[in-house]
């Protein structure tokens, strides 16, 4: 309606002393990089401070923050949602059956050939995520984050000649469209279980198979490079009769490598991502890998991936929420004084600020352990010290506890927002909600993650040396309090002989070890 127009019987003046918003849109910036100095000195504690990553950094921080973040906030609208397309406008069967939509692939091209997928410098690619994930999106961080994993696959494993040229085509991002991967492991049967695939495999003559079977939730197929597990037809039954493949999505032709999309799930989050039940009917696929380690490999090196992905995500959500809690509780006065100065809101922001830092800085001591591993595997040495079981854990908790974190406080902040927390355009805190959650349930949820730690606990000494296990996790002496309190209560946890009250008492030892382990690593760099 024009707002000039007057309504009859109305007197246009007795209206015009409107409430702004215009402060708190001011407060809330257009630069996630420089308006984050802890996230500067994090990373200079990591040895990343060359004035090249700076510059890199400070540039993605404005462009996520205006373009990227006014896409993600189109791409959400119901009327922009993805749909089936059966055939494309000449009337030929669509190549994909479903297409991201535009704002979504131009984000997601930019990002590509901003190296947050594959950038060598792990400091500077994760800080990149970091920046991105702050937009709220995590349809578009879910195939950057599957062609990352998808990039360490192809670099680790062999997959012959398309192998070598699917790696070659995403690093090189020729053209405008950008290549990326996606990953197709969950059946309607199970996700976390996924040694009941059932997807049947058939091998040809020339070794290449062919794929046959329901994939049941699939994100990102519009990759050009699927990550796809299935069962060999001589496979045996469980685990290790899953394997492996690399699955182009189109043909040579450019016509759709033997699959139908079925259906759009219709989700709580990630919205703009069209996630699809899919039928694959003799797609041609290539080994990755050998065929009797495919699972294990899809979890060590994929699903890792995508879990330290999940985890910084979860953070890059609390740093968007905390900032617009910031700005709105600054802005914001009721009962004549800013609703700041009350001391619950006051806690609410003081717990936001906290777990930020402390888990951003969690995340980082996780990825440089990370990294030192895989670069002594790239070398072909066998990894320091503890280093490959702490990554290891330590990657399993992180994705649990920050995603968890994440949801719970991006609610808080949402509760500072009061009714405007819960209208749809007046922040991103309502999409940061919804993906949150959906950064718990991927990859692996918490009761697996959970259950998969106290089998790893176990077995690498948790009963026999509590506090030595406890001391390597934190990276402190065993002598320290905080290794002498975590270490008694694992040993006690650990020989309660009933199992169900075992597993409850190990779910909240487990948030508590790493939240200390975040104080910890947050204390290193602001003693
Ligand atoms: C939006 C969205 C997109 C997705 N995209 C993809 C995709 O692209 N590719 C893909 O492969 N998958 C995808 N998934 C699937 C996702 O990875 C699975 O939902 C997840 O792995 C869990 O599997 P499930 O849903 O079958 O739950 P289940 O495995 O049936 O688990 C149900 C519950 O049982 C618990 N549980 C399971 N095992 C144990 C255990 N041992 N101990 C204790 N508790 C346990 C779980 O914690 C969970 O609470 C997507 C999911 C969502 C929501």
């Amino acid at each position: 309606m024009n707002s000039d127009r007057q309504l009859p019987g109305t007197d246009p003046t007795r209206c015009q002393d409107p409430y702004s918003f215009g402060p708190f849109q001011e407060a809330l910036g257009q630069d996630f990089w420089s308006d984050d100095p802890e996230l500067a000195r994090l990373l200079a504690h990591h040895g990343l401070d060359e004035q090249d990553a700076l510059t890199r950094l400070a540039s993605w921080g404005q462009y996520v923050a205006s373009t990227a973040a006014d896409g993600a906030d189109r791409c959400d609208r119901p009327e922009n949602l993805p749909r089936i397309m059966p055939s494309d406008s000449y009337g030929r069967p669509h190549p994909v059956g479903v297409e991201l939509p535009a704002e979504t692939s131009a984000v997601l091209a930019a990002s590509l050939r901003a190296g947050l997928a594959y950038e060598p410098q792990v400091m500077l690619r994760y800080a990149l995520v970091y920046l991105s994930a702050q937009i709220g999106d995590a349809g578009v961080l879910c195939p950057l984050a599957c062609t990352d994993g998808l990039v360490r696959a192809l670099q680790e494993l062999d997959a012959g000649e398309p192998g070598a040229a699917a790696l070659q085509r995403i690093l090189e991002q020729p053209g405008d469209e950008p290549i990326h991967g996606a990953q197709f492991v969950t059946e309607a049967q199970g996700g976390s279980d996924a040694g009941t695939n059932r997807v049947r495999a058939e091998r040809q003559q020339d070794g290449s198979y062919r794929l046959f079977g329901q994939k049941w939730f699939c994100s990102n197929i519009p990759a050009q490079y699927w990550a796809v597990t299935a069962r060999p037809v001589d496979a045996p039954s469980g685990s290790r009769g899953v394997a492996l493949f690399l699955v182009p999505r189109e043909l040579s032709d450019g016509t759709a490598n033997g699959f139908r999309v079925e259906r759009i799930k219709d989700k709580l989050g990630t919205r703009s991502l069209p996630t699809v039940e899919m039928t694959l009917d003799g797609a041609i696929a290539y080994p990755l890998g050998a065929e009797r380690e495919g699972l294990s490999n899809m979890v060590r090196i994929v699903l890792s991936t995508s879990r330290f992905w999940c985890a910084i995500a979860a953070v890059g959500f609390i740093r968007s929420a905390e900032r617009v809690a910031s700005a709105y509780a600054s802005f914001r006065a009721a009962f004549g004084q800013p609703i700041a100065s009350y001391p619950l809101v006051a806690d609410s922001l003081a717990r936001l600020r906290r777990s930020r830092r402390e888990l951003l800085a969690a995340n980082l001591e996780i990825l440089a352990t990370w990294e030192r591993v895989a670069a002594a595997e790239r070398a072909g040495q066998t990894p320091a010290g503890n280093d490959a079981l702490r990554a290891r854990l330590l990657i399993m908790m992180t994705k649990m506890t920050c995603t968890r974190q994440a949801t719970a406080l991006v609610h808080e902040a949402m509760m500072i927002l009061g009714g405007n927390g819960i209208e749809e355009r007046f922040s991103p805190l309502p999409r940061l909600l919804r993906d949150a959650i959906i950064l718990e349930t991927w990859e692996g949820p918490h009761g697996l993650l959970t259950a998969r730690l106290l089998l790893d606990i176990q077995k690498y000494g948790g009963a026999d040396a509590p506090h030595g296990l406890v001391g390597m996790l934190l990276g402190l002496e065993e002598t320290t309090a905080e290794v002498q309190s975590l270490g008694d209560e694992l040993a006690e946890l650990l020989h309660d002989q009933d199992p169900s009250r075992q597993m409850l008492s190990f779910s909240r030892w487990l948030e508590r070890l790493f939240l200390t382990f975040g104080a910890i690593c947050w204390k290193q760099v602001d003693p």
